[in-house]
């Protein structure tokens, strides 16, 4: 069941913060995402591409799609017509990919580079190297614009811990506009942040939020 009071106090807390919210839609029906977008959202996350290229035609096509999850490169031509952003870019081979299926469709996508912040082994990203790396590499690939950073914590109730991993995130964000990189100009994004540790990652940078069961409830997968 959609939240509209959660959606609604969310949105005035994010809004006075400059920060965008990204409602987090996967698992849950076209007719939840309708809702939502009646009460006035726009950005929403999915995280499979069967999924999204299922829900993309039946809704609203002003609707700005966030792909979330982890993307395989052979899935790339399937959103590129339509993404808005994609923000699970963890490694250069699929950076490129997304480029040439953008100019097949006359487009620049935004990107963000995953950037690995977590003590965990299950979660994809990249480390400080590989994500310059594909920086550098961005000036020969003009379909793409590369937006900023995203990073998921640790899965932990150890708020200080947490809070050192979006720390992270943002210092190197920072670090990577101050080095004056011809292609960081239009860096302006760091997504981190989702039901559990949101307003955590609003105090330590993040400037859009990916935020599913609060607004939608709980998945029944554990998706
Ligand atoms: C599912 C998911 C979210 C949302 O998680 P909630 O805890 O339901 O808010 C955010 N980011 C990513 C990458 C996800 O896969």
């Amino acid at each position: 069941m959609v939240n509209i009071e959660n959606w609604k106090h969310i949105t005035e807390e994010l809004a006075q913060k400059g920060v965008t919210l990204v409602a987090v839609s996967k698992t849950k029906p076209a007719t939840d995402i309708q809702e939502l977008y009646n009460a006035g959202q726009r950005d929403f996350g999915e995280n499979y591409v069967q999924e999204l290229m299922e829900k993309q035609p039946a809704l609203p096509q002003d609707i700005n799609w966030h792909f979330i999850g982890h993307l395989q490169s052979n899935k790339v031509k399937y959103i590129a017509p339509f993404v808005h952003l994609i923000h699970g870019i963890d490694n250069l081979k699929l950076l490129q990919e997304v480029n040439k299926q953008a100019a097949k469709h006359g487009r620049v996508i935004d990107v963000l580079l995953q950037f690995y912040i977590a003590e965990e082994e299950s979660k994809f990203g990249m480390d400080e190297t590989e994500v310059t790396e594909c920086i550098t590499a961005s000036s020969a690939l003009p379909n793409v614009r590369i937006r900023g950073l995203m990073g998921m914590a640790t899965n932990t109730d150890d708020q200080t811990q947490i809070a050192k991993e979006f720390d992270r995130l943002t210092s190197f964000f920072n670090a990577l506009k101050g080095a004056h990189f011809s292609n960081v100009a239009s860096f302006d994004t760091r997504s981190m942040g989702m039901s559990g540790d949101y307003n955590l990652a609003v105090a330590h940078g993040s400037t859009m939020v990916r935020i599913g069961s609060l607004l939608f409830g709980a998945r029944n997968y554990n998706k």
